[in-house]
């Protein structure tokens, strides 16, 4: 938290955005509904998982939804991201990043690859998010025990070619070292022509286990 919100007693959300839940009625309804959802969801033994043997997930998923139906509202609010931010992640279903950076809805793109990993395909997302929604800063979390440590370029292409006839044309992104990989991400973003704003970008490794955030200079 920057030093003027700590001295001015802010919970931890910059002024003026919707992370000030005393900011209204709404806004308050929408934290309450995020932080019971979250209990529901996240924290409570979930009776449902003893039925996915005959559940397929998304038929969880829609009975969830269902559940949840006056409980989850839209967001008339801007599509650009208040905190004027990019966080790119893994889809590791572990990394909790709403949880671990205590996000609200709007304030910030996530943006998530198997590996968040800066990629083409990231490029492009980060183009549209600097260049049409106002995001700024970008914020790279790459993490412990990921699964692209697990395998090389060469034995997943061997695999897919073995199993389909066709080597895909896309590289793997495997990488042997997290914080390396994390600099290379950090390059990757710094340097391309296609994103105005590449001055603030900063990396970090999510320790699965510990839920620890390390920043990699
Ligand atoms: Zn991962």
């Amino acid at each position: 938290m920057p030093p003027a919100w700590r001295a001015q007693g802010h919970p931890g959300y910059p002024p003026g955005t919707r992370g000030a839940l005393r900011l209204g009625a709404e806004r308050t309804t929408t934290a309450v509904t995020r932080l019971v959802t979250f209990i529901r969801i996240d924290l409570c033994p979930r009776p449902g998982i003893a039925g996915m043997d005959r559940m397929a997930a998304i038929d969880l998923l829609l009975k969830r939804n269902a559940e949840l139906k006056d409980a989850v509202r839209g967001d008339r609010s801007s599509p650009r991201p208040s905190l004027h931010v990019a966080i790119l992640t893994c889809m590791d279903a572990r990394i909790r990043v709403f949880e671990l950076f205590g996000l609200l809805q709007g304030e910030s793109h996530v943006l998530r690859n198997a590996g968040g990993v800066v990629t083409d395909d990231m490029i492009r997302s980060l183009a549209l998010s600097q260049r049409k929604l106002g995001t700024k800063e970008v914020l790279i979390v790459q993490h412990t025990e990921c699964g692209l440590n697990a395998v090389t370029e060469d034995s997943f292409k061997d695999e897919l070619e073995a199993d389909t006839g066709i080597r895909p044309p896309w590289a793997v992104e495997a990488f042997r070292d997290v914080h390396d990989n994390v600099r290379q991400s950090i390059r990757r973003v710094r340097t391309s022509q296609y994103l105005p704003h590449t001055d603030v970008v900063r990396g970090f490794v999510y320790d699965v286990r510990t839920g620890q955030l390390t920043e990699v200079s």
